[in-house]
């Protein structure tokens, strides 16, 4: 048994009698158990929870595609009774008294979670070294980060701890750790998935997704989440299609936009031929490829870290040390309960966010940054907006170099900024876009990224499909840790 063949997979497994619940997840805690030590993946692991549930499914088997089969949620999504830390100092110990909509719509689709992973505190990062609480190692190369800010839950998805898992994305943090993961990583339109119980990190970007290791396994994932919630007014009142009927393998006259400004010098050249390639297989399979042209890309960056630490700033101002987690001790009145908790309980990069963001929205500053920036990013979505006039779908890195060592980009902020220049303008925009695995450059993964219309999911899902079966590149196994 192992979990990088699909879920579907699993399913008839469990279906024919072949294999129960309770040996799903015996497998993946055994996993968990042999290669995590390494990993780091998990901050959390609900084995007690988990064998229990597994057990009163094996008695009451199900149909759904997802039942009986374990996963596990970046630890920023609220679930009832178990620990949610977002890998922060703050909210050690912090037990939340309701599940995020994603997670409870997993668990009544009787999914079964076997734990929480790893991120950047907050999700503030693109390389998990920002947590708090441990370092997460590429399955890959164990010397080389797994991506962020959704790193545990590529490297859980990736190392074959669990068949799938679920991230977030704000700025690239699903996508740009599938891609460093060698699995698929999507991130649906702005609205499309509740975000209801996701801990804000910037409410205006931020969305829930599947990382998994097909592209049918993400349209799995998807339709059991996706949908309006009554507790996110934010969530769009929207038909769900049928992702998985639509992965027809045929993108015959499909037009697939190639953009320049996502070809800069800035993509290492490993990745650009991996891509290339690929856009050479989806031309085989009878797409037309148009170059588009994405003028203000190159002011994504900037408008995003004004607007998405803005935001954050505003957010994090709830975690006072009265009704979450920590509290500093030895205050001497509230005022320095409030500053020494706030001041030890978040680590370098939130401040340094809370600061900007702060400096950002003051009186004085904010027409020349925020709101700027807010105009700055409607010229981005206009530009989206221009470019699906003549395409359905944009073809990109996902990000412009393969995973890097610890350390590597930790003492400058603005080059581990850079990682999301290709991921960054679609959260800006609202759009959907996955990455998928499009082979190696000195044995790590490359991740492809599509982007598609507004809420357009479906062709995304069906490009990507079609590109896997025919390029066969996905499920990659990692010879865990080690690469020539
Ligand atoms: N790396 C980006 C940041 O640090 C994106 C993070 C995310 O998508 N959560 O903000």
């Amino acid at each position: 048994m192992d979990f990088y063949s699909g879920l579907r997979k699993l399913h008839q497994g469990l279906m024919s009698g072949e294999m129960t619940s309770s040996d799903l997840v015996h497998f993946s805690l055994e996993q968990i158990e042999a290669v995590d030590s390494q990993v780091q993946a998990f901050v959390t692991v609900t084995d007690e929870l988990a064998k229990s549930q597994a057990a009163k499914l094996d008695v009451r088997r199900s149909e759904g595609l997802l039942a009986g089969i374990p996963f596990a949620l970046k630890d920023n999504m609220c679930t009832q009774g178990v620990e949610t830390t977002c890998a922060s100092r703050i909210l050690k110990g912090y037990i939340p008294p309701y599940s995020a909509t994603a997670a409870r719509k997993l668990e009544a689709a009787e999914g079964i979670l076997v734990g929480k992973l790893n991120m950047d505190e907050f999700a503030m990062g693109s390389s998990t070294e920002n947590s708090a609480l441990m370092k997460t190692h590429n399955p890959w190369d164990y010397d080389c980060v797994p991506g962020g800010s959704s790193g545990g839950s590529a490297a859980a998805v990736a190392a074959g701890m669990v068949p799938y898992a679920l991230g977030s994305d704000t700025g690239g943090s699903i996508r740009q750790p599938a891609a460093f993961c060698g699995v698929v990583g999507l991130k649906p339109s702005y609205g499309r998935v509740s975000r209801f119980g996701l801990v804000a990190f910037a409410s205006s970007l931020d969305q829930i997704g599947p990382i998994t290791h097909t592209v049918e396994d993400a349209a799995i994932v998807l339709q059991e989440i996706a949908g309006k919630d009554r507790r996110d007014s934010t969530s769009v009142e929207r038909e769900v299609p049928d992702y998985i009927a639509g992965l027809t393998g045929d993108i015959r006259g499909l037009r697939i936009g190639v953009a320049k400004e996502y070809f800069s010098p800035a993509i290492e050249e490993g990745v650009r031929t991996a891509v290339e390639a690929a856009i050479l297989q989806m031309q085989r399979l009878g797409a037309t490829i148009v170059e588009v042209s994405l003028p203000h890309t190159a002011y994504a960056l900037s408008a995003y870290y004004l607007i998405a630490p803005a935001e954050a700033s505003s957010n994090l101002a709830r975690y006072d040390g009265v009704r979450y987690g920590y509290r500093a001790e030895g205050v001497e009145n509230l005022l320095d309960m409030y500053r020494k908790t706030r001041s030890i309980g978040f680590g370098a990069e939130v401040k340094r966010r809370i600061l900007v963001g702060t400096y950002a929205l003051s009186s004085g500053y904010y027409d020349a940054y925020y709101k700027r920036a807010q105009q700055v990013r409607t010229l981005i979505a206009m530009d989206f907006d221009a470019a699906f006039h003549d395409v359905d779908v944009i073809v990109s890195p996902t990000t412009p170099t393969t995973a890097f060592r610890f350390g590597e980009k930790t003492k400058d902020p603005l080059t581990m900024y850079m990682n999301d220049i290709c991921t960054i303008p679609v959260n800006l925009a609202g759009l959907p876009a996955i990455s998928v695995p499009c082979g190696l450059s000195d044995g790590l993964p490359v991740g492809m990224q599509l982007i598609g219309r507004m809420y357009d999911e479906a062709t995304l899902l069906k490009t990507a499909h079609a590109y896997e079966q025919a390029a066969g590149f996905a499920p990659m196994r990692p010879a865990l840790g080690v690469h020539a």
